[in-house]
């Protein structure tokens, strides 16, 4: 298949990163927010669009199954990268990896409960600062762990951090700065290689 499949994911990476694909002189043929299809041609030939999870991306594209995606770059320390490149960021949904929980807890305390959906970023930043962490999985609302006394301090994306206020929490310590990244399979960089390279290209005028 000569054709590129690029792997987007709903809400606010399938809303920002639109505008920017329509910059570089691609639309989607119908609204992918609008469309319960999970494949979606594009008006640019050979080229579509493929809506999956966003934790999901990173794993369409290592296998080849998506030559391109869109991925936060949570999502991509979490899944380890393996078989991607990721050669260009699209400094969309910026955000930052936090520590965060109720004001004042001692971070280097050891034995410290910790919530969150990215247990890899987790557990590595605090066997990086050798503090020993029980690392508590979750899916989602992150911040009611601390509140009902599931966790000490959680693990999260923050922004505006309106959503820590409203819950009586505070950041207190960063772990990275986010933002959405064009990732590339391996092989397809290599095997369609002037396709790729093209899109990369068209993509980086449309983000400076
Ligand atoms: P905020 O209240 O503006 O700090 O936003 C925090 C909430 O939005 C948390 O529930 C985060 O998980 C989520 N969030 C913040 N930034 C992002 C992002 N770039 N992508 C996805 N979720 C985000």
């Amino acid at each position: 298949m000569d054709g590129l499949t690029l792997a987007l994911s709903k809400g606010r990476i399938l809303e920002e990163t639109l505008p920017l694909l329509a910059a570089a002189g691609i639309r989607p043929l119908e609204d992918p927010s609008a469309s319960r299809k999970l494949i979606l041609d594009t008006d640019t030939p050979g080229l579509r669009l493929v809506v999956v999870r966003a934790a999901d991306v990173p794993t369409y594209v290592q296998y080849g199954a998506a030559d391109l995606g869109v991925a936060g770059k949570d999502v991509l320390m979490e899944h380890g990268g393996e078989g991607l490149y990721a050669p260009l960021d699209l400094k969309l949904a910026r955000c930052r990896l936090m520590v965060a929980g109720p004001p004042g807890v001692d971070l280097e305390r050891g034995r410290l409960r910790v919530a969150t959906k990215y247990p890899r970023c987790t557990a590595a930043y605090f066997a990086g600062r050798g503090v020993q962490a029980e690392i508590i999985k979750l899916y989602g609302s992150m911040e009611l762990a601390p509140l009902v006394g599931l966790a000490d301090v959680i693990v999260d994306l923050v922004d505006t951090g309106a959503t820590l206020a409203a819950n009586g929490l505070a950041p207190l310590a960063p772990i990275a700065e986010i933002s959405s990244r064009l990732i590339v399979n391996k092989a397809s960089m290599k095997m369609k290689h002037a396709r790729v390279r093209d899109l990369i290209e068209r993509l980086a005028k449309a983000v400076s």
